[in-house]
């Protein structure tokens, strides 16, 4: 392989590479932003760290130890922010506040907000006179059932947070370099785990007065960082994409976007050009890991073929079109009678606690089919103890389906499906009070209710706002053809240095 070519695959694959889990001191009005409740209520009980006294004059504050140490790693991903910052320099930065109304989803079937107290991140492992946080990075091998036992947690509390993560999976994304932390009082009593999931979200599950265990999520302001990336056709599509910079999981987003304007494997022809507008979500400091794709052009001959996000998080041609098909209400063949209804605010049939349930239960005999309710990339499959058998589908366009309770799973991890696709067979399997399908959408990773959510319907850009994506869309269009790009520079030769 050649070094250009290994210097590109190196820095693709670092833009995959987990985002970097510490978090930096972040300024007041960003712990303002939290989006759950206020952060004041906490503020005052860190007297140790000094957090309180910096939140209170309005300044930076700053941890008193260990702060990160700045090393090669940072210093690359600080050079390709910097990088990025200077492509998006002449296109203005995508807002992560969208300038037209949100999704119109059904307002009153989203989910609450969360409990009214509020934590401060804690930026550092603290022993304080009255608790004491264990901070712990998941390691190959480690199950949360030795981590708990580990750090002195109960297998008890583990069994409670399980059962309120039911409802949201948060848990199933750990993998070895995840960070965990697990409070405990003074009477050495475990208190809460926090699970970083990436630099900008953080959740929780804190002890009530009741003993169970509280779900809180916390996200800080985040703001998108785009760049082009560009190639020609040499061999396969996703060869090509992956020389030009494009992740794996970039390139199946491309895939899904205009698998239905050409057949990838038969009618690319070498020379064809292709130019993609790559969004990274940064924090302040930090990418998060997140990215996005914002347009695509690819053209072959005398065709181009074109997909372009708007700020309804969907994707449309260029003249406004949308370029995925409509979605399926149901995943099943016919309607079922719903033996639970989504409902924010659910007392829970077996536990009796108020608790949300993020979908609907379909009264699905064991054995019926389910099938995807739209084109997408399975995301996960598991098997919870709470939960059952499961699949998680991302459908690209701000939608992600997801099917509890299973009896046979059709599909593995990162296999491409079409809308209707058998994916599973219903059952009974985690804590289940009879055969049913669970199902859930969520819309910019919130849940929604299914069954009278908006979704997608393949229709045109909405009238009021087609001058508006029409401007956007041969803006970027101009910027694909015309900026500077990182892979045109690597695969050019020229000395990208990021020190
Ligand atoms: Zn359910």
């Amino acid at each position: 392989m050649s070094p250009r070519l290994e210097a590109a695959l190196a820095l693709s694959l670092m833009q995959d590479a987990a985002p970097q889990r510490e978090e930096l001191p972040l300024h007041w009005h960003h712990l303002l932003n939290w989006r759950e409740g206020t952060p004041v209520a906490r503020a005052a009980r860190n007297p140790i760290s000094g957090l309180s006294t910096g939140f209170r004059a309005g300044g930076v504050y700053r941890t008193m130890a260990k702060q990160q140490a700045f090393t090669s790693t940072h210093k690359v991903l600080l050079g390709i922010s910097v990088f990025l910052v200077l492509v998006a320099s002449f296109w203005s930065t995508q807002s992560s506040s969208a300038k037209i109304p949100a999704l119109p989803v059904d307002t009153l079937d989203t989910a609450p907000p969360a409990a009214s107290t509020t934590t401060l991140p804690d930026t550092v492992a603290e022993s304080r006179s009255d608790t004491l946080t264990q901070r712990h990075e998941v390691q190959p091998g480690d199950t949360l059932s030795s981590i708990f036992s580990r750090y002195g947690a109960p297998a008890s509390d583990l069994n409670r947070i399980m059962e309120t993560d039911v409802e949201y999976l948060a848990l199933e994304t750990l993998q070895p370099g995840t960070q965990l932390r697990l409070t405990f009082d003074d009477q050495d009593r475990f208190t809460e785990l926090a699970l970083v999931l990436d630099s900008a979200r953080t959740v929780f599950y804190t002890r009530t007065d009741d003993d169970q265990f509280e779900y809180r999520r916390m996200e800080a302001d985040t703001h998108w960082v785009s760049e082009v990336l560009r190639g020609s056709i040499e061999g396969s599509f996703y060869v090509s994409a992956v020389k030009a910079g494009l992740t794996a999981h970039q390139i199946a987003s491309v895939n899904q976007l205009l698998e239905h304007r050409l057949n990838f494997r038969r009618d690319l022809r070498a020379g064809d050009q292709f130019a993609v507008i790559i969004s990274h979500e940064m924090t302040t400091h930090q990418s998060t890991g997140k990215t996005r794709v914002e347009a695509v052009s690819l053209k072959r001959g005398n065709r181009t073929h074109t997909a372009f996000r708007f700020e309804d998080g969907n994707y449309y041609d260029q003249h406004g079109k949308s370029v995925l098909p409509a979605f399926r209400r149901w995943p099943t063949q016919t309607p079922y009678r719903v033996s639970s209804h989504f409902n924010p605010r659910r007392k829970h049939p077996v536990t009796g606690r108020i608790s949300p349930h993020n979908g609907v239960d379909l009264a699905t005999p064991i054995g019926t089919p389910i099938f995807s309710t739209g084109d997408g990339i399975v995301q996960r499959v598991g098997n919870h103890p709470f939960a059952g058998k499961y699949v998680d589908i991302d459908h690209g366009n701000a939608y992600k389906t997801r099917y509890l309770h299973l009896h046979r799973i059709l599909v593995k991890r990162g296999q491409s499906i079409q809308r209707g696709d058998r994916i599973a067979l219903s059952g009974n399997t985690g804590r289940s009070t009879g055969p049913h399908l669970h199902f859930e959408l969520h819309v910019n990773s919130r849940p929604v209710n299914p069954l009278k959510a908006d979704i997608p319907t393949a229709a045109d850009i909405p009238s009021e706002y087609a001058k508006a994506f029409k401007e956007d869309a041969s803006y970027k269009l101009a910027v694909m053809e015309r900026a500077g790009s990182r892979s045109n520079l690597m695969l050019a030769g020229a000395r990208v240095s990021f020190e």
